[in-house]
């Protein structure tokens, strides 16, 4: 889940928050404050490239988190003020439903609260989408990058040298 959007300043950030999400192993995301073409963007790229990823646009990030924890789920918040990513893996691997939560602007102070680990990918400021994806690569692994998403129309077939792409239509 992503708080916040800054507007017109992040329109390309946001889609690419959704698109890491989608592209290294999540299966959802929630975003706050943004509009449908974020939405249809990622929308054209699961018709295009296959999978299963959803994208909801949600009004407040809290009832998210607090029905998430409800239902069993464990939050874990990217910042730069918590705890070494590593440090985390090691419990965090073993949790069923990991709610991600990433900030775009300033988080609220009760983000920090709610999750039951902060992590830091590094403790220097930088980009969510970063530490998105550092995230997924070390909570799966590294073998997200390998996942299979089926059902679309293209698929690329990896080379050496220019683009196979193989048509499914
Ligand atoms: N100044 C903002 C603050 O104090 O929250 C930082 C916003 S930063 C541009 C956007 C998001 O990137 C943060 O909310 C956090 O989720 C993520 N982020 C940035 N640096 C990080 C780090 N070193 N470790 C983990 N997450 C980080």
């Amino acid at each position: 889940m992503r708080i916040g959007h800054r507007l017109v300043r992040d329109d390309r950030v946001t889609t690419h928050a959704a698109l890491v999400a989608r592209a290294f192993g999540a299966e959802k995301i929630y975003m706050t404050g943004i509009d449908q073409s974020v939405a249809k963007t990622v929308y054209d790229i699961g018709k295009r490239w296959g999978g299963e990823f959803e994208l909801e646009i949600v009004e407040d990030w809290k009832p998210v988190a607090k029905n998430w924890k409800r239902s069993g789920g464990t939050i874990a918040h990217l910042t730069m003020y918590g705890v070494r990513v590593d440090t985390a893996m090691k419990s965090l691997r073993k949790k069923n439903d990991v709610l991600v939560v990433v900030g775009s602007e300033k988080v609220p102070r009760e983000a920090y609260e709610l999750a039951d680990y902060n992590i830091s990918v590094g403790n220097q400021p930088h980009s969510e989408i970063a530490a998105l994806a550092i995230f997924l690569d070390r909570i799966f692994r590294g073998k997200q990058i390998a996942k299979e998403f089926s059902g679309g129309r293209l698929k690329i077939v990896p080379s050496e040298k220019g683009k196979v792409v193989q048509d499914n239509t």
